[in-house]
């Protein structure tokens, strides 16, 4: 049985109360959200936090509501179940809310929140697994074990100095497509940075977020005019499970057969979201014929590199991908404006 490892909670009531007990203190101060990956992941032996720190008593994090200016405000502790039924989600961005309920299960979604969500651990099939497994083979780049260190070859693609451990939130790649940002906040101050730039591409380092700081909220633009949107994704159990691809699109339709502003992203492929201008570029301005967005597909497969970290083939996935990018494209094509 694998058991979690000792550690205080700290539950402030107030914003700078929380600030102050995120300051770095010698315990690795973890912020705990719903605790639905974290907890998973401080039982397999990944987090070694003598102290975490739960915000779900703080109101001004859980809010969902529009702005004088129109924007759309989600607080980070928002849960996945609120987020999905919001009336203001459903009415402005239908495709976050069906992004949203791909996400695990009811009873999951009820205690997972959207600021979790975007900070999810990257995922790769050497590291999500038991101590006792992940000893036989020893640390990786990402993975330091107790009994064996850490390891500095990448069990994947051994010939690879960096982690690619996958990006796996459904939220994010939508997010990313209909351009939000999101506010950070720590004791020192706060900073709106856009989502894209909230992200990087290594497995290691993936959020750019320091010690101290927290998301604290998500902000979503004011719809442009005709705007459409939709989120996908490909799974081994339909049921419930974590994405072996996802995508992102939003773009509006003109004419009925013209798309412009696409925004297309690509999820759980590599240690970020992945933009593909390319394949935005070849679609943009021309009619969406069925060879068109074929093409525009297959550009986006050919932009994405996977490596052989989670469940399905590298071919596979790049497969889905092309797959995901042409259902999505055509149902922004069929649908009414979102
Ligand atoms: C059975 C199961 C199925 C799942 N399926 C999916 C799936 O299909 N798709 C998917 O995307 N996810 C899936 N998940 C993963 C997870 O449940 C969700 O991603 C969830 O949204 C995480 O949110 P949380 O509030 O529980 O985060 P937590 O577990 O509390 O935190 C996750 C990480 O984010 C950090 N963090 C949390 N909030 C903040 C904040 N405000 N500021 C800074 N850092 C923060 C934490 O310190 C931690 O490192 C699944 C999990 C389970 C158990
Ligand atoms: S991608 Fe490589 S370094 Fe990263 S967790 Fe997987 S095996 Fe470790």
């Amino acid at each position: 049985m694998m058991r979690l490892p000792s550690f205080d909670v700290a539950i402030p009531r107030t914003m700078p109360e929380l600030l102050e007990n995120l300051r770095p203190n010698g315990l690795g101060v973890k912020i705990m959200a719903g605790g639905t990956d974290l907890l998973v992941n401080m039982k397999q032996g990944f987090h070694i936090s003598r102290r975490l720190v739960w915000p779900g008593r703080i109101e001004e994090l859980r809010h969902i509501n529009t702005q004088i200016g129109g924007e759309i405000s989600i607080g980070a502790m928002a849960t996945l179940s609120d987020v999905a039924a919001s009336d203001v989600v459903k009415t402005s961005y239908p495709s976050l809310s069906k992004a949203v309920l791909s996400i695990a299960t009811p009873a999951v979604r009820n205690r997972a929140t959207i600021g979790g969500n975007l900070c999810l651990d990257t995922r790769c099939y050497f590291y999500n697994e038991s101590e006792f497994w992940r000893s036989s083979l020893g640390g990786c780049l990402k993975l330091n074990i107790p009994t064996h260190g850490t390891g500095d070859v990448c069990h994947s693609a051994p010939g690879n100095a960096m982690c690619s451990a996958v990006s796996s939130s459904d939220s994010a790649p939508i997010l990313l497509a209909l351009g939000a940002s999101v506010e950070i906040q720590s004791a020192q101050g706060k900073r709106i940075v856009p989502l894209s730039d909230f992200y990087a591409n290594d497995g290691m380092r993936f959020l750019n977020l320091a010690t101290g700081e927290l998301l604290k909220r998500i902000i979503l633009p004011v719809s442009r005019y005709g705007l459409r949107s939709a989120h996908n994704k490909v799974r081994s159990r339909q049921s419930v499970d974590f994405p072996l691809a996802n995508v992102g699109i939003a773009g509006v339709v003109e004419d009925g057969r013209v798309f412009t502003y696409l925004r297309i992203y690509v999820g759980a492929i590599q240690s970020a979201p992945i933009r593909v201008p390319s394949a935005e570029a070849l679609l943009n301005g021309r009619e969406a014929t069925t060879v068109l967005i074929e093409k525009g597909a297959e550009e986006a497969a050919s932009c994405v590199k996977p490596i052989q970290n989670v469940g399905g083939t590298v071919g596979y996935r790049k497969r889905m991908v092309a797959m995901l990018v042409k259902r999505t494209l055509v149902q922004l094509l069929t649908s009414a404006r979102d």
